[in-house]
């Protein structure tokens, strides 16, 4: 985001001073100014229309009386950090003035590839899944739940993972029967250690229609960790990479070009053989 002088700071540059001060603040205050710098991208609304229509800002999260003071004085006097860190990231006001103004996206929007149900830590079965996905208007799921490594996710393993898969059968053959436009995909969230490997065997993941691999461990280290992620691409039981974010924002744009090369690398080895 470009910051416009002539109106007060968005929650996206507000981020960015609440991190700053981060850095110039007491140890107690550190935590406070991080934890409302993280939360400033999900408010609902921008913190300068709450100033402006003189409601209180302590009803966004992770704002007290004191941060309330400090965003206010930034608001009031129109201040914008130095060129933030997080170019082009929407907060989630932005993206919900944006998406209200093009809707045509909904139309092309036709699945979604990564769920979790009660089969690991998520909260619904398959078959409400794909009743909430034809309320949508999709026209396909996969069900990409924890594989066994990630054991504080409820991970399944083998055996479970072809229990999931005739339920899934038995729910495609339920919607197919009464004329639902669904299909329901088989598929995991592989677990990849730091070397790109996932946790299940190869005979299990080649019964599934997709496969998506993500990494949940060693996610805080500060080197560059490009090879891990060109080494999940490289791994042919993987369709889609997960997640591939990271915590060390400075890495992250090294990371996108050189994930590109791989990409078409990957893809292009696959088509060989
Ligand atoms: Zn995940």
């Amino acid at each position: 985001m470009q910051p416009r002088v002539n109106l007060p700071p968005s929650n996206a540059e507000i981020a960015e001073l609440l991190s700053l001060e981060t850095s110039k603040a007491s140890y107690v205050l550190q935590r406070a100014f991080r934890r409302a710098a993280r939360s400033a991208f999900l408010w609902e609304v921008e913190a300068r229309e709450l100033v402006a229509r003189k409601e209180p800002l302590t009803q966004l999260a992770h704002v007290g009386p004191f941060l309330e003071k400090q965003i206010q004085h930034w608001i009031r006097r129109k201040q914008h950090p130095p060129p933030p860190l997080r170019k082009q990231f929407f907060t989630l006001a932005e993206s919900r003035v944006r998406l209200s103004k093009a809707t045509s996206w909904r139309v092309r929007l036709r699945g979604d590839l990564q769920m979790h149900t009660e089969w690991s830590d998520g909260s619904a079965d398959i078959r409400a899944m794909a009743e909430a996905a034809i309320a949508r208007g999709y026209e396909y799921i996969a069900i990409t739940d924890h594989s066994k490594g990630l054991s504080i996710a409820n991970g399944i393993d083998e055996a479970k993972l072809k229990q999931q898969s005739a339920e899934i059968d038995a729910v495609n053959r339920e919607f197919g029967s009464i004329e639902k436009n669904i299909t329901v995909l088989r598929s995991i969230e592989l677990n990849l250690n730091p070397a790109g490997e996932g946790d299940m065997d190869a005979k299990a993941l080649r019964s599934l229609d997709l496969v998506l691999g993500s990494f949940h461990s060693a996610l805080r280290r500060k080197h560059d960790q490009t090879e891990r992620y060109l080494a999940a691409l490289r791994n042919p039981h993987i369709q889609i990479l997960g997640h591939p974010a990271w915590s060390h924002l400075q890495l992250s744009f090294r990371l996108t070009r050189r994930l590109g090369d791989g990409v078409s690398r990957s893809y292009a080895s696959r088509q060989g053989g």
